[in-house]
């Protein structure tokens, strides 16, 4: 199994925001995934990054290289780090992994990982099960399940209009820039980015992050910001989109580390 020590987080966060980690498993199997959990279960997991930002932690696990996709009689069945746009159009050029998708429950267009999702093998307290799609319990890019992803079993691919789903990525998103996608969800019969921009902060510029101005509900590094500053302008935002229009918001990204 590949380990880095002493590694920036920076570059594990599609945001490239962290601070450091003691060291990196990169497991290349879903026994030595298992292992590492055996020996520290609280051994933080991430995919593809694409929805965390880091401060310091003594270790890290990264699926990136558990990515098989294997087709079976019983559907296509995913190791936990394999490209979710590998498996749908709907996550065209979003680098997250099947994994991760489940514990989110990736969706876009209309579409979320549920929709297409049959059983996760789970890894939790030292026991691996099957867990079928009713007990994963997927709700709005969240999941009710205790563990850590090893495999996943889906219904089939769906990959009829990749291009057509990145062009659009590509008008809303922006994709050239690091971000972490939409920073909060949306309450309930709302848009967080039309709140965001109500509140008159598209654009908005703290430090080295800016709220983009083609997607309110999306921050962007230009430079050299650090989690203290990402987390200073989610206060900033969460205050101001409160004093305009009475509506807290709450966080879709997550956080791990000190
Ligand atoms: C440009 C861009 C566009 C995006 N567009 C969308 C969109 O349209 N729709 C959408 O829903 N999201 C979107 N996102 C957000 C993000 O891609 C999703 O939340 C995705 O599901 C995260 O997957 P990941 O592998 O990157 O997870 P990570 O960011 O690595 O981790 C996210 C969470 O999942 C957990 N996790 C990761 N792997 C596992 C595992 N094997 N088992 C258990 N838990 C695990 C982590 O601990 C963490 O809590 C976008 C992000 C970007 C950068």
């Amino acid at each position: 199994m590949q380990k880095q020590q002493s590694v920036s987080l920076k570059k594990f966060s599609a945001l490239g925001i962290g601070g450091a980690a003691g060291i990196v498993y990169f497991p290349e199997s879903a026994a030595e995934l298992a292992g590492l959990l055996a020996d520290n279960p609280r051994r933080p997991v991430i995919g593809g990054g694409t929805n965390i930002f880091f401060g310091d932690l003594p270790e890290l696990i990264c699926t990136r290289h558990l990515n098989k996709i294997t087709e079976t009689a019983a559907g296509v069945e995913a190791e936990c780090g394999a490209l979710l746009e590998k498996l749908f159009d709907f996550a065209a050029g979003v680098p997250a992994t099947a994994g991760g998708g489940v514990a989110m429950n990736f969706g876009a267009f209309g579409y979320e990982l549920k929709d297409f999702l049959v059983s996760a093998q789970i890894w939790n307290c030292g026991k691996i099960n099957i867990l079928p799609l009713e007990e994963l319990r997927l709700g709005y890019r969240t999941s009710g399940f205790s563990g850590t992803v090893l495999r996943v079993l889906f219904k089939q691919k769906q990959l009829a209009d990749k291009a057509g789903c990145l062009r659009q990525r590509q008008e809303k998103m922006p994709l050239g820039k690091p971000n972490i996608g939409s920073i909060f969800l949306n309450p309930p019969g709302q848009s967080a980015g039309a709140l965001i921009e109500k509140a008159g902060l598209k654009g908005y510029r703290l430090k080295g992050l800016q709220v983009s101005e083609k997607h309110a509900n999306v921050i962007v590094n230009n430079g050299t910001a650090s989690a203290v500053d990402l987390r200073e302008l989610i206060s900033f935002i969460k205050k101001t989109v409160w004093e305009s229009s009475g509506v807290e918001l709450s966080l879709e990204i997550k956080y791990i580390g000190h």
